[in-house]
């Protein structure tokens, strides 16, 4: 399960997960998500689903569980133990926590979690976060129409994801895409996606061989990268999740190169 291991088999893995997610999320009830915009704190970078009221359904959490240990032990079947342990252990107050967690991109709560109840360290983080993101994506749904713009540095307006890809559109503007929530908003071309530096010289791109409609936009002031793909020439647009998960490997090349998803704030002195 580890990100560094780019096999086809993560792959088909990854994609499995993202069309069980669709299916869950046309399952949901609309209105048990209900976002409330707070323009004054969208302005101060705050991710929509920070403000939003979720009702959350046990039986529903419990049943995607079940559906993804499933869909898990297909590609390693002595998953089935653990997930059996982890349904054991999810009653409605520990859900809860769960999903408060991983909205908080809190890793110590669940490694702690794991360790506790003697699970394998990844496990209970990647549940909560897969049966997360179906809540997630409705809700940026809802949203989107009142999405035109991020605050850099604060990741995805929607979701707070750190932001790492970009689809051209029209004349060739630039739109930031969330592979979490598939929430998307604008940006500047030339600027970077992470601190905002508009500077010819620091904001670079590097070319990939044989990807014509793929380069990496890269900063030299805060070491961020942001993934920029020419979609237009598609006939079919992938969801972001989807083009997420074509394009890792540019991923591997930027983290190479040295740069992150999340870019620094730059240490003065
Ligand atoms: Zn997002
Ligand atoms: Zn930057």
């Amino acid at each position: 399960m580890k990100k560094s291991v780019v096999s086809k088999e993560y792959q088909k893995l990854q994609k499995e997960i993202i069309e069980l997610q669709e299916q869950w999320r046309t399952s949901l009830d609309p209105d048990c998500v209900r976002p409330n915009l707070d323009k004054a704190a969208m302005e101060a970078g705050v991710p929509v689903t920070a403000l939003a009221a979720i009702d959350f359904d046990i039986s529903l959490f419990l049943q995607w569980i079940e559906d993804i240990g499933g869909l898990l032990s297909k590609y390693q079947p002595e998953i089935e133990t653990s997930m059996q342990s982890v349904k054991n252990l999810l009653d409605e107050e520990t859900a809860k926590r769960w999903i408060d967690e991983a909205f908080a991109f809190n890793y110590i709560y669940f490694k702690s979690f794991a360790e506790e109840n003697d699970l394998d360290g990844w496990i209970p983080q990647f549940v909560a976060e897969t049966v997360l993101r179906p809540y997630l994506q409705l809700t940026a749904a809802k949203v989107q129409d009142e999405i035109h713009q991020g605050v850099h540095g604060a990741g995805c307006p929607v979701c707070g994801e750190p932001v790492r890809l970009a689809q051209l559109e029209g004349e060739g503007k630039k739109v930031l895409h969330c592979p979490r929530c598939s929430a998307h908003w604008n940006d500047r071309r030339v600027a970077c996606s992470h601190c905002g530096n508009n500077d010819h010289e620091t904001v670079k791109i590097l070319t990939i061989e044989g990807e014509s409609a793929a380069q990496i936009q890269i900063c030299e002031e805060c070491k961020g990268y942001t993934k920029v793909i020419d979609t237009r020439q598609y006939i079919v647009k992938p969801t972001p999740a989807m083009l997420d998960l074509n394009t890792i490997h540019l991923d591997f090349v930027a983290q190479e190169h040295g740069y992150k998803s999340a870019g620094e704030t730059k240490q003065t002195n």
